[in-house]
């Protein structure tokens, strides 16, 4: 595998060392607050990064959703909202531009990804059906379940494995999903729900052969498979990169194949698709389609806007395009990549190899005397921020919530705190002051005590559960 070093990246643009696409043109400015402040912030924030103000940090790498900066083409796209209730001009650009990138047939605009989630599940699970998927996601997995199915990993084994190099560990186990047909038959296989990039396991891809074989397997037994295409223009760089006959395809090229394997989409517009706010789901299929047009009246808002204002349509429409121009991916993945070299190269333990929207630093190597009960992840999250003011967020425990039949924890091998990379907002001086934050914390590691729960929300529960110190 080979894998270009950020010179080597900056070399196939043209230059001779990488740089972002672009220059600033407005800037908010930061605000960083006295050690003893932030310690007073995290009492009562309950020691969870999501309960903290955002105006007590300094550097908001809690997550890329939502937090990207958007270009001037963008906010000029802003002033251009056509806010009719019904059939306005911003919705048919965006499923112009979902057409035309994503390549789905029929479009319906919903509030943001998990609107999204919430119906498809609903239309396309029946009560007991499984729901293979290469790992799970926090509110992906719950639609899955408040629909009535039953949510099954069929990852490879190496996704579990932060020390893995494969370099898509974001590959369906076709192994463990014939076992699967086997053990439930084909009629009880609500559908695959694929994800590139898997979030859960550091922003690892999928390739394109494993979505082709995907499409051809399930084909044969007569399932659909379904796409949570969030990150997919970063699978697609990751492709670009890594994957045999692909170095020289563009990355909307390869998006576009990648889909065309799939029968339909839901997407987090927060994320890949450069807003601070919406949603999509996209199907080939008319009877379904219909379904969800239904439903989304229901739940989201018309079907030509779903929850959205004309502007937030617009602002989607132009963020599509620029969000698969090679110039930019490749500096975003840069970034991030970035930051995973500096803190490698000081011994510090992070999910590899370093995936596309953030680095995960690995909690339970990090802390190895922290039992998985005693929070690891939420504690190395805690400790960060009260050293600089750098926001992340636990992947680990306290996401995967409890198992709905035995009332336990999950205990996921994966235990991670993760620096997400918002894009285009913060600069590599920025990613040097996160480094050696990292650093300071790894060198008190040994001192630093872990968390105990004290309240804890029945849904998604690390949004809001409260932790103390032990
Ligand atoms: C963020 C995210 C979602 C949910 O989208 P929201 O816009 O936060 O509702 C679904 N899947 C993945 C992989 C995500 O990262």
């Amino acid at each position: 595998m080979k894998q270009p070093t950020l010179k080597t990246m900056g070399q196939q643009s043209g230059r001779r060392s990488w740089a972002e696409p672009w220059k600033i043109k407005m800037v908010e400015p930061l605000r960083m607050i006295s050690r003893a402040e932030r310690e007073t912030a995290l009492i009562e924030a309950g020691h969870n990064m999501f309960l903290l103000k955002s105006e007590d940090v300094y550097i908001d790498l809690l997550t890329d959703s939502g937090t990207s900066a958007m270009s001037d083409r963008q906010w000029a796209g802003m002033m251009l909202g056509d806010e009719a209730y019904a059939g306005s001009r911003n919705f048919y650009n965006l499923e112009a531009a979902v057409r035309a990138y994503y390549g789905y047939k029929y479009v319906v605009p919903t509030h943001q990804g998990r609107g999204a989630e919430h119906l498809l599940s609903q239309a396309a699970i029946k009560r007991g059906q499984h729901v293979p998927g290469n790992m799970y996601f926090t509110t992906t997995r719950l639609h899955q379940e408040l629909a009535g199915g039953i949510f099954v990993d069929v990852i490879i084994d190496e996704a579990h494995d932060s020390q893995s190099l494969y370099p898509f560990k974001g590959n369906v186990d076709f192994d463990k999903l014939e076992a699967l047909v086997e053990r439930e038959g084909a009629e009880n296989i609500a559908y695959v729900s694929l994800a590139g990039t898997v979030n859960m396991a550091g922003g690892q891809p999928v390739s394109m052969a494993n979505a082709r074989a995907l499409r051809e397997w399930s084909d044969r037994h007569g399932i659909k498979v379904y796409l949570d295409a969030t990150r997919m223009v970063e699978n697609a760089f990751f492709i670009q990169e890594r994957e045999e006959g692909y170095a020289d395809k563009p990355i909307a090229a390869i998006l576009k194949e990648f889909c065309g394997y799939t029968d339909g989409a839901w997407m987090s517009a927060k994320k890949d698709n450069l807003v601070n706010i919406g949603g999509w789901l996209a199907v080939n299929d008319e009877a379904l389609f219909d379904e969800l047009r239904n439903q989304v009246v229901v739940f989201e808002g018309l079907h030509t806007y779903g929850g959205l204002a004309g502007r937030d349509m617009e602002a989607i429409a132009i963020g599509i395009a620029e969000s698969v121009q090679d110039d930019h991916v490749r500096s975003r993945i840069g970034q991030v990549r970035y930051l995973g070299e500096l803190l490698t190269g000081w011994g510090i333990p992070i999910v590899l190899p370093v995936g596309g929207h953030g680095v995960f630093l690995d909690a339970r190597r990090f802390y190895p005397h922290l039992r998985q009960d005693q929070f690891p992840a939420q504690t190395l999250a805690a400790e960060l921020y009260l050293d600089s003011g750098v926001r992340s967020m636990e992947r680990g425990i306290a996401s995967a919530g409890r198992d709905p039949k035995t009332g336990d924890h999950y205990y996921p091998q994966l235990e991670l705190t993760r620096l997400t990379i918002p894009r285009r907002v913060y600069t590599q001086a920025h990613m040097d002051v996160v480094a050696e934050s990292v650093l300071t914390v790894y060198q008190a590691r040994e001192r630093t005590r872990g968390l105990k729960m004290v309240y804890e929300p029945k849904y998604l529960r690390f949004f809001q559960a409260r932790f103390e110190r032990l």
